[in-house]
């Protein structure tokens, strides 16, 4: 048994930015336990062709460490990748990492206070768990009938298979998601024919992307208050974007912005039509891209415009009954969302898992913590994501929660922190009430950011600048709190409430 007062699980940016976050406050009994033999959780990951941040590189990135180099506006995955390791290296996580690391089960033991993290090759007692294991973590594809007997090759775009060229194929793509459409330009020149299957067709808009010329990035370099600033810009620029999704109405009239694009790239009415969405701008993440269009109108390129019903040894049959035959199958399909792996191996204080108290709609206070989980804090959890904003921000700002909550409980002798179930529900009423008539829910189409249960555990309604001022600072009095000195409650502390599931 290890003993360790942090344990993080993922090496992802999560993991990375509350490694340096405990570093920066001196903390250093920590360790990373990475499943992977290197770092960089999603983006380690996603190597399909094009993949890339649709989120601007200046933005996402720590704010502690601007990067004057990136190549464009949008850097592509390998150079996000590159910067998360030098970034590790740099901040001195690396000699807190555990690579080749997967955790089975990490249970909280109320008579201990403590974690017992089970892993494939050692288990570790910590007084605080982080999941930092990333919420579109496990590729989903389909169960299509028929999948098992496909005798060409099929993979997620997750799971890109490097081995297998495209050249001369015939290629199925099937879901028209970010990552498809970043996808589809890149593969579509080098294929025999490409096929598309659109189940929904999205809102695309035209992608402000460029190389970053040599004078801009000296500027950035010798001069970091410009990088500041132009960081700055673009954070809340995109806040605005945050504030008009809160209303269909606003939204509807921005479409402009992705028909005009459709119709400067697509001159075909009957494709245009195909292509054209069919719910409100927003309400799925809405797409960038200058190339996505232009290649769907070469002449190896065929839109279905239907989902799939079945598979053959030889292709796939569209809804309609029609059989299209393909040698290989890319699974554009995301991300199992609503019960991430992490979600079956954490059991809380009552035996059950973070799953089982979910049920398949994940929800927590502020994305972080969970009642009956004491001690655990989760990075980019329930209700903290957003279509348009850096996820790098909200683990900066989840990060300090923690480090706030480690002060407390160090200078108040605090031996556990369980959130109150009251502040969990009422937290939760408030969000799912904002979230009542805002375009990802009443767009009148269904993403990802709803749950199995139709319940939207994915977004914070309001602007990550409110979501950054409640993450200041962890206020004590929003959580139950042990004692070191053996599991009598803290005479500060007011009148209990039953836990969840307790
Ligand atoms: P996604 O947005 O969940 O899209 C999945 C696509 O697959 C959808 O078009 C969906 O169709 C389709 N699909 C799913 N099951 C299907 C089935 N049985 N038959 C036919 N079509 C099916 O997945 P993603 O593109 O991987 O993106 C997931 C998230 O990852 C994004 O929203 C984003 O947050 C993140 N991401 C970010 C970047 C970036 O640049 N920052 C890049 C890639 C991904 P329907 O629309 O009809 O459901």
């Amino acid at each position: 048994m290890t003993r360790k007062k942090i344990v993080i699980v993922g090496g992802g940016f999560s993991g990375l930015g509350v490694g340096i976050e405990l570093l920066k406050r001196g903390i250093t009994d920590f360790v990373i336990l990475e499943k992977a033999s290197q770092l960089g959780g999603t983006w380690r990951e996603n190597t399909y062709p094009g993949c890339a941040c649709d989120v601007p590189s200046h933005l996402y990135s720590f704010s502690y460490a601007p990067n004057p180099d990136w190549s464009r506006v949008f850097s592509p995955q390998p150079e996000i990748q590159a910067y998360l390791l030098r970034v590790a290296q740099e901040f001195g996580v690396m000699s807190h990492v555990q690579l080749d690391t997967e955790v089975e089960e990490a249970r909280w033991s109320d008579d201990a206070q403590k974690w017992f993290v089970r892993t494939n090759r050692e288990t570790f007692e910590a007084e605080i768990l982080v999941a930092g294991a990333g919420p579109l973590h496990l590729p989903k594809i389909p169960k299509l009938p028929g999948l098992e007997n496909f005798g060409g090759t099929y993979f997620h775009t997750a799971q890109w298979n490097h081995e297998h060229d495209l050249k001369g194929r015939r290629v199925a793509v099937v879901g028209t998601g970010s990552s498809s459409i970043q996808l589809v330009p890149e593969i579509q020149p080098i294929v025999k024919e490409l096929l598309l299957f659109q189940r929904t067709a999205a809102w695309v808009l035209p992608k402000p992307d460029h190389a970053i010329p040599a004078l801009e990035k000296a500027l950035f370099r010798y001069v970091p208050a410009a990088q500041r600033a132009y960081r700055s810009t673009i954070y809340h620029a995109l806040e605005l974007v945050q504030l008009a999704q809160r209303r269909p109405k606003a939204m509807e009239r921005l479409q402009f912005l992705g028909t005009g694009h459709l119709a400067r790239a697509v001159k075909d009415p009957e494709l245009r039509a195909k292509l054209t969405p069919d719910f409100v701008l927003g309400c799925k993440r809405f797409l960038l891209s200058n190339t996505y269009y232009p290649a769907l109108t070469q002449p190896n390129a065929h839109v279905i415009a239907q989902g799939v019903r079945e598979v053959t040894p030889t292709g796939l049959v569209s809804a309609d009954g029609t059989h299209h035959e393909v040698d290989t199958i890319v699974f554009g399909t995301g991300f199992e969302v609503s019960d991430p792996p992490i979600s079956r191996c954490v059991v809380g204080r009552d035996g059950r898992t973070l799953g089982e108290v979910w049920g398949g709609s994940p929800e927590a206070f502020l994305g972080t913590t969970v009642s009956g989980f004491p001690n655990l804090f989760l990075m980019l959890g329930p209700n903290v994501g957003n279509g348009h904003s850096s996820a790098l921000g909200i683990i900066e700002a989840q990060a300090s929660y923690l480090a706030s909550g480690l002060e407390q409980m160090a200078r108040q002798d605090i031996a556990s922190l369980d959130l109150r179930a009251e502040v969990q529900a009422r937290f939760n009423d408030d969000v799912q009430e904002a979230l009542r008539d805002t375009v990802w829910n009443a767009g009148g189409c269904a993403s990802w950011y709803l749950d199995v249960n139709g319940r939207n555990s994915a977004i914070y309604p309001w602007t990550t600048i409110d979501l950054f001022r409640r993450l200041r600072r962890l206020e004590l009095s929003h959580y139950e709190v042990t004692a070191r000195a053996r599991a009598a409650k803290s005479p500060a502390q007011p009148a209990t409430r039953a836990r969840v599931g307790a």
